[in-house]
């Protein structure tokens, strides 16, 4: 029985475990899907598309003004007639710094290699010079214009956004560079507000992979896009520009990178998103379920025991007692003789035992009625209760025939409580609808003798209850000691 309730207290938390895992991991896991997808499907695309909006609006003024200084006629016949007056193209520069507020704008000659600009000439232009390189750059692509960030040498130094646009003459021949420059901190803000705000990492690339604007986020050190950890791997392809969405993991955290390609810049954007915040809140909502899930096992369990347990003592009370009386029945109390007997036999222990019956019963029931009957019954156990002891085994043997197993009791004492019982039932009364029953018992008391088995002991107890019938009924017959 114990060995059932074990087994099915077992499978009950087999089950509750393995539905309640089941749902929390299925939950954790269709969450976690559903919050790469979003990053990878709304919150990338949507900040690149706002950075991209940005710089639109910042960068593409700057690149018209540029076409239209690498198309402006002025210009052109100024430096093809020999870019004479210099004080011209110095007032056309000014004209145009102020009236676009640029930081700065410039002309390079292809003929003199003067670097013009508002204040005058700067400087001539010279290939082994480092700071130089641009215009030999710009002077052997093919494209009409690019987007370079480089420190302006004319301003301090400073980080500034140059659009150099190619200038040709009438007859396409290639004779200098001009464009403007602008601010690149207005789109550095940017960068920095995206990476506080939402945790992501934002840079720029030109179509070679040259980093060309970046948060401070991303290792001065870091030039090209081939030197970032983990995106190394696949340069060729994101400059291929086939694919657009990037996963790679970076200490042990999933790193979603979305890129854009900006056309008109001719460069390459990238944001990037950790998981790892947005993921360890799932993870700690997939342990809380789970915390909540082992408690609600364990109420269950615990509740499923004592429901058990509580069945299970009642179904025990039911098969071993008596329904009308409370005391053992036939069953429960051959199992407690068989041990008692067995025990006696082992430590011979003095064992004894009384039968008893009610005298003229049917008369009581044929005078008063059935539960009438039943009050008597009831009744005379009641007082029997009250005489013999807590461990004294006491059952109703069949209908109103009794039996009590007296442990540590020799026959004489036995035969004295037989008394006690006999003179309590003769005394007392049942009052069944306001009218006193009294009935007498018969007993028969017997020693048990090492040597007999179970059905000996009865049978001899049974004789002497007859004995004690025929001798004139209300009273006891004991055993003829022996010893
Ligand atoms: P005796 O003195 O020889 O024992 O006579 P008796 O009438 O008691 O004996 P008998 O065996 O003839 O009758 C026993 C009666 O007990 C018959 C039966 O209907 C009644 N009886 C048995 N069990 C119950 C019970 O649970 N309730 C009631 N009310 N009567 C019962
Ligand atoms: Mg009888
Ligand atoms: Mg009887």
């Amino acid at each position: 029985m114990k060995y059932r309730k074990n087994k099915l207290i077992l499978i009950v938390s087999l089950l509750l475990v393995t539905g309640f895992m089941a749902t929390s991991l299925a939950s954790y896991y269709t969450s976690r899907a559903s919050l790469r997808s979003q990053i990878r499907l709304s919150q990338l695309p949507l900040t690149s598309d706002n950075i991209y909006s940005e710089i639109q609006r910042d960068l593409l003024p700057p690149i018209f003004i540029s076409s239209l200084m690498a198309n402006d006629t002025f210009l052109k016949e100024w430096i093809v007639k020999g870019e004479k007056d210099k004080d011209k193209i110095s007032r056309y520069l000014k004209t145009i710094h102020e009236k676009y507020h640029t930081i700065t704008s410039f002309f390079v000659s292809e003929k003199t290699r003067n670097y013009y600009h508002a204040d005058g000439i700067l400087k001539k232009v010279e290939e082994e010079n480092e700071s130089d390189k641009w215009y030999f750059r710009v002077r052997s692509m093919e494209s009409d214009y690019e987007v370079n960030v480089d420190p302006d040498m004319a301003n301090n130094e400073s980080m500034t956004v140059f659009i150099n646009y190619r200038v040709y003459d009438d007859k396409h021949n290639f004779i200098g560079v001009t464009g403007v420059g602008l601010s690149v901190t207005a789109v550095k803000k940017l960068i920095e507000k995206y990476q506080k705000d939402y945790d992501r990492n934002i840079y720029f690339s030109d179509d070679l992979g040259n980093i060309q604007l970046n948060g401070s986020n991303l290792s001065k050190r870091v030039r090209n896009i081939s030197q970032i950890q983990g995106i190394s791997d696949f340069t060729k392809e994101i400059l291929s520009k086939k694919h657009n969405y990037f996963q790679y993991k970076k200490k042990g955290t999933t790193i979603h990178l979305n890129i854009r390609y900006l056309p008109e810049l001719k460069w390459f954007l990238f944001v990037e998103q950790a998981e790892k915040k947005s993921i360890k809140n799932i993870f700690n909502t997939l342990l809380a379920n789970l915390a909540a899930c082992a408690v609600i096992t364990i109420i269950i369990v615990l509740l499923t025991n004592l429901t058990i347990s509580s069945f299970q003592a009642k179904l025990e009370k039911m098969a071993s007692t008596d329904g009308l009386t409370g005391i053992y029945n036939r069953h429960a109390f051959d199992i407690i003789m068989k041990q008692a007997i067995k025990s006696g036999q082992r430590k011979s222990i003095d064992l004894s035992i009384i039968s008893f019956d009610i005298d003229h019963f049917k008369k009581i029931n044929d005078q008063f009625g059935h539960p009438a009957g039943d009050l008597v019954l009831k009744n005379i156990v009641s007082e029997t209760k009250n005489i013999i002891r807590e461990s004294d085994a006491f059952c109703r043997w069949g209908g109103e025939e009794f039996l009590i197993l007296l442990k540590e009791c020799s026959l004489d004492d036995a035969y004295l409580i037989a008394e006690k019982i006999r003179e309590a039932v003769f005394n007392a009364s049942a009052v069944y609808k306001g009218e006193k029953i009294f009935a007498t018992i018969s007993l028969g008391i017997a020693h048990y003798n090492s040597d007999e088995d179970q059905a000996a002991l009865l049978s001899k107890v049974d004789k002497l209850l007859y004995l004690a019938k025929e001798n004139g009924r209300n009273r006891s017959e004991k055993e003829i000691s022996t010893g």
